[in-house]
């Protein structure tokens, strides 16, 4: 039967190429199951302006000498370019959680460091992709500014090798492949395809969390990034003062926009309370009280840490080394925000 049918479908010629179709390759697949015919085409282009009319030439052909039969022909639908593309290395990655923030400096990049820091001390797997276009700072956070990642081939695709830091951390970091000086002048498409080349070409191995230092807002790299990697949960961080405002709420909308629907897993308080070293006991609420709590209760969702401003998170940033990676007790608030963050995506399986 299968012969037969190819016999019948080499009469219906291409008109562009003037191929007949078996002979161009576009038929990809025959199947005859009790008495019904189902022909597939696969064209070369993915919207070859021929597809339909070959399509009905093939159903009236094939009805027509195997009167019999019930026929269907169906067109392959091409698939996204990124699953033919390349092979991807993100594949062996337990969770990916996204870090975001509605405004820059309210302390994103340091709680992604921070947390990737604290994750690692509790055993796990870590990488970090620093995709914040806008102020890459990583690879500052873990002092090796001035890391080249190695680029190699590996089964013939190419692949480029992370940056292990502190506590095993694979870090991959835009600001890897831009001078230090360099005023960071990324144009949307071109960001966002260097990013494409480094969510996909970065061999991470095996990770338990890949936390993605996003930049701050909402804009193209984050929906470049939602549709190229499979997302388990998002992280907002927020000052109590900046946590009402209108970017943070955007953030939230966008994670819940139905098309998006990535889990928010909850809100860090960054700047939480100031408290000086002579006044040990005293917390003064500098940007306001509780501001995340408020805005977290009324939105229905979690608040997973607070943390204090402590003049060591920001020195210990400086030197390259997060404090979490150390044993002050300031490592504890991000243990504890890590453990949550754990917490939550097991209970999104
Ligand atoms: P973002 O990624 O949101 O732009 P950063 O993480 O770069 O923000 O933080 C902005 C500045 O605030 C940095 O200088 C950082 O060291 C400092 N910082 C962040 N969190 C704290 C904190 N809890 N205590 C003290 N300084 C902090």
């Amino acid at each position: 039967m299968q012969q037969q049918i190819l016999d019948i479908l080499q009469r219906v010629i291409h008109p562009e190429s003037g191929e007949n179709i078996v002979a161009a390759g576009f038929v990809a697949g025959i199947a005859d199951d009790a008495g019904t015919i189902t022909v597939t085409l696969r064209f070369r282009k993915p919207r070859d302006p021929f597809a339909a009319s070959i399509r009905r030439q093939c159903e009236q052909l094939l009805a027509q000498e195997i009167p019999s039969a019930e026929v269907k022909v169906e067109i392959e639908q091409p698939q996204k370019p990124q699953q033919t593309e390349k092979k991807s290395f993100a594949d062996k990655i337990g969770k990916v959680i996204a870090v975001a923030s509605g405004k820059g400096g309210v302390g994103k990049s340091t709680v992604t460091a921070n947390l990737a820091a604290a994750l690692a001390r509790s055993g796990y797997r870590i990488g970090i992709l620093d995709a914040d276009i806008y102020g890459p700072s990583q690879p500052k956070m873990f002092g090796c500014e001035d890391a080249a990642p190695e680029a190699r081939s590996i089964d013939g695709t190419d692949a480029i090798i992370p940056v292990t830091v502190a506590g095993g951390i694979k870090l991959m970091s835009l600001g890897f492949f831009v001078g230090r000086d360099d005023a960071m002048l990324w144009r949307g498409p071109m960001a966002t395809s260097a990013l494409r080349q480094l969510v996909h070409q970065t061999l991470w191995g095996e990770l338990d969390f890949l936390l993605i230092d996003l930049p701050p807002g909402t804009g193209d790299v984050h929906l470049s990034i939602i549709s190229e990697l499979r997302i388990d949960g998002a992280v907002i961080v927020s000052t109590p003062q900046q946590v009402a405002v209108a970017d943070v709420i955007r953030g939230v909308a966008m994670f819940r926009n139905p098309s998006v629907n990535i889990p928010l897993l909850g809100i860090i308080e960054n700047m939480a309370w100031f408290t000086p070293a002579e006044l040990p006991q005293n917390r003064y609420y500098i940007f306001g009280r509780e501001g995340a709590v408020k805005f977290a209760a009324e939105n229905g969702i979690e608040v997973l840490g607070q943390i204090p401003v402590i003049e060591s998170v920001a020195q210990s940033s400086d030197d390259g080394c997060p404090v979490a990676a150390g044993d002050s007790p300031t490592a504890e608030y991000y243990l504890t925000a890590a453990r949550r963050v754990v917490e939550k995506c097991s209970q999104n399986p």
